[in-house]
């Protein structure tokens, strides 16, 4: 079972969609179930719509899964076994209060020393326990030894017994810890592989010491992926637009070529451009890049024009606004001058609209209008362009600056031999 588990926090990161095909592409190799699970255990942070959201973003990328979990289902399975892990003082009772560790956590600071718990309350006589009437937190043992991270991308990683103190698994509310309940639901899922961001690589060992608690002998393999640079060379942000999914999708670029692009970066793909489906038969973990992934825009807009180009003329018609073929065609001759599928819509959208015709040369431009009203079917355009030119009596830049300001809405652009030819049906409506 592999699992993709996004919080409902906030707009999709790429680096979450990243995560997402990733997990999906291996679920496909290793032919396991790819099981979501909404983490919403963090009441304050959840934000309403954002699960859909996501679910919806997972589709428009064809991400498959068999399952959504949402973790605040899995609450009493949380509770359980904090108390199986009291039972057998694997874990303990804390009645420090806030305002004392943050007291001890400011001393640890001011003296330049990585805060750790002190365990006063790890061994308190059963009496002090029971009848104890102050709030109090469930705090996991601290390991005896160090605990090793196997990775697919990182290697071994080893973190040191006294890295790790006797952290909080459930808060004085009741409510599990986010590393207990995601420890705890990797393993009631029976997942078998964690794909996700190297963010999460410092709650790995927590959460292979709260299984091994729990007397889990199943090995959890890792893959944390590496974190993605903006162009400026820092970690990308929400501030950074294009970190946002939903922005990219808005913005004109196919999921097809964000995919494509999210696959390639940091990786050693045997060619630039492809689709999903065919990711899944090369893609092999181990050749995903240590180091961070820049992103770089310029080559995702390349990506999406040459997914584009790919793309069914109707198919493409849809995404301008139209549903004819000829139009879609006529979308993939403005690719010379444009990288998404917006401003293709707003090429195609200019040359239907009303012209904006300079003053000079709107005499002449009313002039070939009329003729093109006037003018019969004509199938080429060199019968077109003659046709008109004589009925005009207009030569040369005279004639060919208005003409493709009349025909496109443009003063320059494609060919217009070759626009002629997908909108040769459209005239009377181009010129109306
Ligand atoms: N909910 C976490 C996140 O969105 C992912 C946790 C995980 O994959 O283990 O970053």
């Amino acid at each position: 079972m592999l699992r993709f588990a996004p919080s409902p926090t906030g707009d999709m990161h790429i680096g979450n969609l990243r995560v997402a095909l990733f997990n999906y592409i291996v679920s496909k190799q290793r032919k396991e179930e790819l099981i979501i699970r909404i983490e919403d255990t963090d009441k304050d942070r959840n934000i309403e719509g954002k699960d859909q959201e996501i679910l919806d973003i997972l589709g428009v990328f064809g991400i498959e899964y068999s399952q959504v979990i949402y973790q605040s289902q899995n609450m009493r399975y949380h509770s359980a076994m904090a108390l199986q892990l009291l039972h057998e003082l694997k874990a303990f009772n804390c009645f420090c209060s806030t305002d004392w560790l943050d007291k001890k956590r400011q001393e640890a600071k001011e003296s330049k020393v990585a805060y750790r718990y002190d365990d006063a309350c790890a061994s308190l006589p059963d009496e002090l326990v029971i009848d104890n009437e102050n709030p109090f937190t469930v705090r996991i043992r601290k390991p005896m030894e160090a605990i090793v991270v196997k990775d697919y991308i990182k290697g071994e990683i080893k973190f040191e017994a006294n890295e790790i103190d006797s952290f909080i698994i459930m808060r004085q509310d009741k409510r599990p810890m986010y590393n207990f309940a995601c420890a705890v639901d990797d393993m009631i899922s029976d997942v078998s592989l964690i794909i996700r961001g190297e963010d999460h690589m410092s709650n790995t060992p927590k959460q292979i010491l709260i299984r091994e608690a729990l007397g889990y002998t199943k090995k959890i393999e890792y893959a944390h992926l590496p974190i993605i640079l903006n162009e400026s060379g820092k970690k990308m942000s929400k501030r950074d637009d294009a970190s946002s999914v939903k922005w990219l999708l808005e913005e004109g670029y196919l999921p097809s070529a964000i995919a494509n692009y999210l696959i390639l970066m940091g990786n050693k793909p045997p060619k630039e451009i492809f689709h999903l489906a065919e990711a899944i038969e090369w893609f092999d973990l181990k050749n995903i890049s240590k180091s961070p992934a820049r992103f770089d825009i310029n080559m995702l807009k390349h990506i999406n024009r040459e997914h584009i180009k790919m793309l069914e003329p109707k198919e493409l018609s849809r995404y301008v606004g139209f549903a004819d073929e000829e139009i879609g065609e006529l979308a993939k001759i403005y690719l010379e001058e444009s990288n998404t599928t917006r401003d293709l819509k707003a090429k195609i959208a200019s040359i239907f609209a009303d012209k904006e015709i300079p003053d000079e040369i709107k005499e002449s431009a009313q002039i070939i209008i009329k003729a093109i009203k006037d003018a019969p079917y004509f199938e080429e355009y060199d019968e077109f362009k003659t046709y008109i030119m004589k009925e005009s009596g207009l030569k040369g830049k005279n004639f060919f600056r208005p003409l493709r300001l009349v025909l496109t809405g443009a003063e320059h652009g494609p060919d217009i031999s070759l626009v002629y030819k997908y909108i040769k049906n459209y005239l009377r409506e181009i010129v109306k």
